[in-house]
């Protein structure tokens, strides 16, 4: 990591270095050798400007001569020539072996009038010239400066550059390696809390207070660092919350994967096995109850709630079994312990039947006298006979509310067995027809069944068998079609029927009288609920018809349900399971 940071950087000096000593060199370098060439050229043209003038007018020396003091003095190769180009002085070769210099660049404009220069790589010694050329009546003079020098500059300058290149390098790498040092130190430090954070230690932070951007780095470390320990914490607390409440709980408590495994289990569950709950241990380990396991499973792989009674989970106890789906699969389960709940149910039970069982003879007895006082009990105007028919009236009374919660207790209890078979549901309507016919007529009330079983044409005859207690399902039609009459009679009109639906076949009684407001729909199957109970009353009603229509139903597997709209008569209809 650090040696990573510390090369890159050198890369990154190396590239600056590079760019500037090259650009020094093409810019600087160049410069300085021009202000050098122009200087040089100069200061040629000058001293050339005075040799022409010394030929011109001093006599007192030969040409050679001048031209020798002349190439002494400036330091450089001067040369004499005529008009024609002849070379008359040289101060380096003999001008007799020397060719015509008429065509050389500067001596052709000087031989015209005019001063001028020319640099180029002498053909003799091989190296570069500056040679300027100035005229003098008859001819022409020149001085040569050689180069050489300035390129001995050139390599100087780039040798200067060079090693000063090589100084900032090593600047370069100090810094480079302090930089990488500090910033690898500081990157470290953020690493190392990143990786303690991710072990758990949810309190280490960076603590880098500079403002560039590593530091800006470790702040938003830090603020993440902070804000995931208070979820944490928040999460932990609602987490402990939870489990106190569910630990406070009654019922066992009970979380399945999907796989089958305990994933959690409040105390209650705890204490209900022997062997206590063994997390991340397959649950039948723990639960060998295969109604709870079927539940169990059902949630998880149904996304549904789902109920049963357990009765193997515990010898000799019984449980509300309630799965309800986990979102990341599996399941939670509650179970709640009914065997205190049922043996208080049984007992209530079997008190109301003994309670009813008790009554029934006494109050035989007192409607048996009370009908004999009547008969013999001469009609004198004195009130002795309203009297008698009033305590015969509340005698049968309280006779009909014993008799039903009598049968009510039996249905509940499932004392009563019902000997299901087979049945045509066209017989089960002919056979309440039957008995319902005459009273209804005497009422005034029209009575039929519908032939048609709501199917295309169907005729009832069409429908499925099912499976049905004869006896018991006359006593629904019967309540059903008495609460008609009772209730639905000034609608003048009762029908019955039946019809396919989804797990079984429906049935119905419908009247056209005054209806029940939707309100007390939900709870009418209660036992004594009532809607009106003086009307109730006085119809000779215990408002316990339908609550044994409804248990009645429920032995039988079906449902019972109503449906009414207030003045606009009520439909009462049950569902009976098809054979
Ligand atoms: P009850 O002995 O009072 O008739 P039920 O359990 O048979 O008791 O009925 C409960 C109540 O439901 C009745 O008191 C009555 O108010 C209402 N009810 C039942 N059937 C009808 C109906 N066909 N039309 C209107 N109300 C009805």
């Amino acid at each position: 990591m650090k040696n990573r940071i510390f090369f890159k950087l050198l890369a990154a000096f190396l590239i600056v270095i590079a760019a500037t000593a090259l650009t020094l060199d093409a810019m600087l370098g160049s410069a300085w050798e021009a202000s050098l060439r122009a200087q040089i050229e100069r200061d040629l043209t000058q001293k050339t400007l005075l040799f022409a003038h010394r030929v011109e007018t001093d006599r007192t020396r030969s040409i050679t001569e001048i031209t020798a003091e002349e190439a002494q003095a400036a330091g450089a190769r001067a040369t004499v020539i005529d008009a024609s180009g002849k070379v008359l002085a040289d101060s380096e070769s003999n001008p007799a072996t020397m060719e015509n210099h008429a065509g050389r660049p500067e001596f052709v404009a000087a031989l015209v009038g005019r001063t001028a220069s020319s640099e180029r790589r002498s053909a003799t010694l091989g190296i570069p010239f500056l040679y300027v050329a100035a005229p003098y009546p008859g001819g022409a003079v020149r001085l040569a400066y050689p180069l050489s020098d300035l390129e001995a500059v050139q390599a100087q300058v780039r040798r200067r550059l060079l090693w000063g290149s090589a100084l900032a390098l090593l600047i370069a790498l100090l810094v480079a390696a302090g930089a990488s040092i500090l910033t690898a130190r500081r990157l470290e430090r953020i690493v190392d809390v990143a990786a303690r954070i991710e072990r758990g230690d949810l309190r280490a932070r960076v603590d880098d207070p500079s403002l560039d951007e590593i530091g800006r780095v470790a702040v938003a470390i830090d603020r993440t660092a902070g804000q995931v320990e208070r979820s944490f914490a928040a999460v932990r607390s609602s987490q402990h919350q939870l489990e106190t409440l569910l630990n406070s709980m009654q019922d066992a408590v009970i979380a399945v994967s999907s796989d089958g495994l305990v994933q959690w289990a409040n105390q209650p569950m705890d204490r209900l096995v022997p062997q206590r709950t063994r997390l991340n241990a397959p649950v039948v380990e723990t639960i060998r109850d295969p109604d709870f396991l079927a539940t169990v499973k059902a949630a998880t792989t149904t996304k549904q709630a789902k109920t049963a009674r357990a009765t193997s989970v515990v010898p000799g106890r019984a449980f509300d079994v309630t799965a309800a789906p986990l979102p990341d699969g599996g399941a939670v389960a509650v179970l709640r312990d009914l065997t205190e709940t049922e043996r208080v149910e049984k007992t209530r039970r079997d008190f109301i039947a003994n309670v009813s069982h008790e009554l029934r003879t006494p109050l035989t007895s007192i409607q048996g006298y009370a009908e004999t006082l009547l008969d013999s009990t001469p009609d004198n105007g004195a009130h002795t006979r309203d009297f008698l028919e009033i305590i015969r009236k509340n005698a049968a009374r309280m006779a009909r509310l014993t008799e039903d919660l009598l049968t009510l207790a039996r249905v509940e209890s499932g004392e009563t067995r019902f000997e299901t078979e087979p049945v045509p549901p066209v017989e089960l309507l002919r056979d309440a027809q039957e008995n319902f016919r005459e009273i209804a007529r005497g009422q005034g009330v029209e009575f039929e069944i519908i032939e048609s079983n709501g199917q295309g044409g169907g005729t009832l005859e069409s429908l499925p068998s099912v499976m049905a207690d004869r006896e018991a399902i006359h006593q629904v039609f019967s309540n059903l079609i008495d609460n008609a009459m009772k209730y639905g009679r000034a609608g003048g009109r009762i029908v019955l029927g039946a019809r396919p639906a989804t797990r079984g076949v429906e049935f119905y009684v419908q009247d056209f009288g005054a209806g029940i407001s939707s309100e007390h729909l939900p709870r009418l199957f209660e036992r004594f609920y009532r809607v009106d109970k003086a009307r109730s009353r006085e119809s000779g009603g215990t408002g316990l018809g339908l609550a044994i229509a409804k248990h009645i139903m429920l032995a039988h597997g079906g449902s019972i349900r109503a449906e009414s709209e207030l003045g606009h008569g009520s439909t009462f209809l049950f569902t009976l399971p098809t054979a």
